[in-house]
């Protein structure tokens, strides 16, 4: 992943330091001096994930393959900030496929979690993004996601039990389709 280059004048440490006085704070004393442009690295680095199209991601990992058995990647982490109070969210992604022919380099699934990731997300639009791409990208038989998450936006205001994890999942094509085949994914998914 290319790191952000830390703009100087960025915009967002200006924003930072006139949110920090409106929270009552004074953002001169010793302990937040950097916080802004700290913040400012921060937010950019999370959010790297805009503009960059999958078709670049996988370029020259799609390997033609008679293998057609199903492909798993099981507890992928991911971190991403929910776009509706910009805090955390974060868990783990199990993304399998059932191959057509093709095959992707196994690294840049993850790569893949990570572009969606970093950007502002809700967890059902990850989900399907991912597989999407997936789809796209490779042309096979099917797809499924799984993604299991913890909302720090739910857990820090009470909304919700701490620890709670949310399930969402994404199937297409076979995975949609055959039951079989969606529950043998969900087997793999669920084994440890
Ligand atoms: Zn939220």
């Amino acid at each position: 992943m290319a790191r952000p280059n830390p703009k100087p004048g960025d915009p967002i440490a200006d924003l930072v330091e006139s949110l920090l006085v409106e929270l009552g704070e004074n953002p001169e004393r010793q302990g937040l001096q950097s916080t802004p442009d700290r913040v400012a690295r921060a937010l950019r680095e999370l959010t790297d994930g805009y503009g960059i199209n999958p078709e670049e991601v996988v370029a020259g990992a799609i390997f033609d393959q008679d293998y057609d058995e199903m492909v798993v990647v099981k507890d992928i982490a991911f971190y991403s900030l929910c776009e509706h109070h910009m805090l955390p969210f974060f868990g783990r992604i199990h993304v399998g496929y059932l191959p057509k022919g093709k095959v992707i380099g196994l690294s840049k699934i993850p790569r893949l979690v990570e572009v969606f990731s970093r950007r502002l997300q809700i967890q059902e639009q990850l989900t399907r993004e991912i597989a999407e791409a997936i789809n796209t990208t490779l042309a096979p038989k099917g797809v499924g996601v799984v993604v299991e998450a913890r909302h720090l936006c739910m857990e820090m205001r009470g909304v919700e039990t701490p620890g709670g994890h949310m399930m969402t999942s994404c199937m297409l094509g076979t995975f949609r389709r055959d039951p079989r085949t969606r529950a043998e994914f969900l087997d793999l998914v669920r084994g440890s």
